[in-house]
């Protein structure tokens, strides 16, 4: 049986990023920019005013008091028209342009206006404002050239992306696409969830559990419902799965007499890449990879017992649907956390324990959680964290550190 590092490297061995597409900007939230993207204007556009005030020159200025007269008034959105003489001010609003001869801006705060009769705007008085030129001005380019390349391809499309993108003047942008994830519950005892099972069924938990797995981890799920353990049904609803990127089964690939998933994904041309992983829960995953020209469908068989599919989804499907959408730090990242209690560990494979991590004074520590196995999701309702256990029997003591995956 191969380690989980071993599966992790041959499942990602297999994937690689989907063709770019173009989508408007407001889907793109989420998504890995695929090209770099240079601005078609400069940022600030002009020369402008920082805040609201009184455009001026220093040199009017003697020990920071003036008495200028005021010219025009400039609001957000208008052009100055008049140049600054010598004695002159423009009333003008955060953003605006300044208007020519204009070397800084004095805020309201430091003003009073005198002298206003009919349609005069008056006279500005300021009064202890030493400026040197430039004073709150933003210099027209100082953040962004035009033909500045601002984001690189590669980089997560993040809201500020997004107001960047739009400040460069882009409405739609090169993305790599989300994966369209297929979900496929199989087994004969499976009913929907409004469905009250009868005796000997149980509902289908997987089902909804990885579509929304799969939403959070950025893809697109697709459905396919619940399938009855017969080869032809089987054979007919899985075809239909190849044609997503990925096609993530449930149940029937372990030793059962009604375990009939991997002879059918094989008759039907998927190849097997590895059947079996050393873990604790989720021994007997299954992948394999089915090619139909130049689309590949990635095909994961995740054992039935809810735990066991999200533990498989987590260590491996995920990862996957990383890469296809163009990242680059595709495992989730890993964390150090102490032992809270002690707790001993046995079996003979790494296990993926459900815990509940939390930061607290002295660290962050974490504590396994009671846990019936395989088929206890509801421990994990508690849990957000599984931490890895190392195979063998071991009893762990308070404050040993062991390493732990965050859900
Ligand atoms: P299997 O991998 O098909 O042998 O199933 C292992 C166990 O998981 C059995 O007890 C199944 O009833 C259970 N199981 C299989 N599929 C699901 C599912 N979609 N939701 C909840 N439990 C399941
Ligand atoms: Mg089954």
């Amino acid at each position: 049986m191969i380690s989980v590092e071993e599966a992790q490297r041959l499942v990602v061995e297999q994937a690689s990023s989907l063709p770019p597409r173009a989508v408007p900007l407001e889907e793109s939230l989420g998504l890995i920019l695929a090209e770099a993207v240079a601005s078609d204007v400069d940022s600030p556009p002009h020369d402008k005013a920082m805040v609201d005030g009184y455009a001026i020159r220093t040199a009017d200025l003697a020990n920071g008091a003036a008495r200028l007269a005021i010219i025009e008034e400039v609001m957000a959105g208008d052009v100055p028209l008049r140049m600054l003489g010598r004695g002159e001010a423009t009333r003008i609003m955060t953003g605006s342009p300044i208007p020519t001869g204009c070397d800084a801006v004095v805020m309201f705060e430091r003003t009073d206006v005198v002298d206003v009769a009919g349609d005069a705007l008056g006279t500005v008085v300021i009064r202890d404002a030493p400026m040197r030129p430039g004073a709150n001005i933003l210099k027209q380019g100082c953040s962004m050239r035009r033909g500045d390349v601002a984001l690189e391809a590669g980089c997560e499309i993040r809201p500020i992306e997004i107001g960047l993108l739009a400040e460069m003047g882009r409405s739609t942008v090169e993305t790599m696409p989300r994966p369209r994830v297929a979900i496929l519950s199989t087994g004969n005892e499976l009913v929907p969830p409004e469905q009250v099972p009868a005796r000997g069924q149980i509902r289908n938990s997987n089902g909804p559990l990885l579509a929304a797995a799969v939403a959070r981890a950025g893809g697109i799920a697709e459905p396919l419902g619940i399938c009855r353990d017969e080869s032809p049904a089987l054979r007919g609803v899985i075809s239909a799965g190849l044609r997503s990127n990925i096609l993530v089964l449930s149940g029937g690939v372990s030793a059962g007499v009604l375990d009939l998933v991997p002879a059918v994904l094989s008759e039907l041309g998927v190849r097997c890449v590895f059947h079996k992983v050393r873990l604790k829960p989720g021994k007997p995953l299954w992948f394999g990879v089915y090619c139909a020209g130049a689309a590949n469908c990635l095909v994961f068989g995740l054992p039935g017992n809810p735990v066991s599919s999200l533990v498989c989804f987590e260590l491996f499907v995920r990862p996957v649907m990383a890469r296809l959408a163009g990242r680059m730090d595709i495992f989730p990242p890993r964390k150090q956390a102490l032992l809270s209690r002690a707790f001993t560990h046995r079996g003979d494979r790494p296990t993926y324990h459900p815990a509940h991590l939390a930061d607290d004074e002295g660290g962050v520590h974490v504590d396994p959680l009671k846990w019936h196995g395989s088929a206890d999701l509801r421990a994990l309702a508690a849990a957000n964290a599984l931490i890895h256990f190392a195979s063998g029997d071991r009893q762990w003591m308070p404050g040993e550190s062991l390493d732990v995956l965050p859900l």
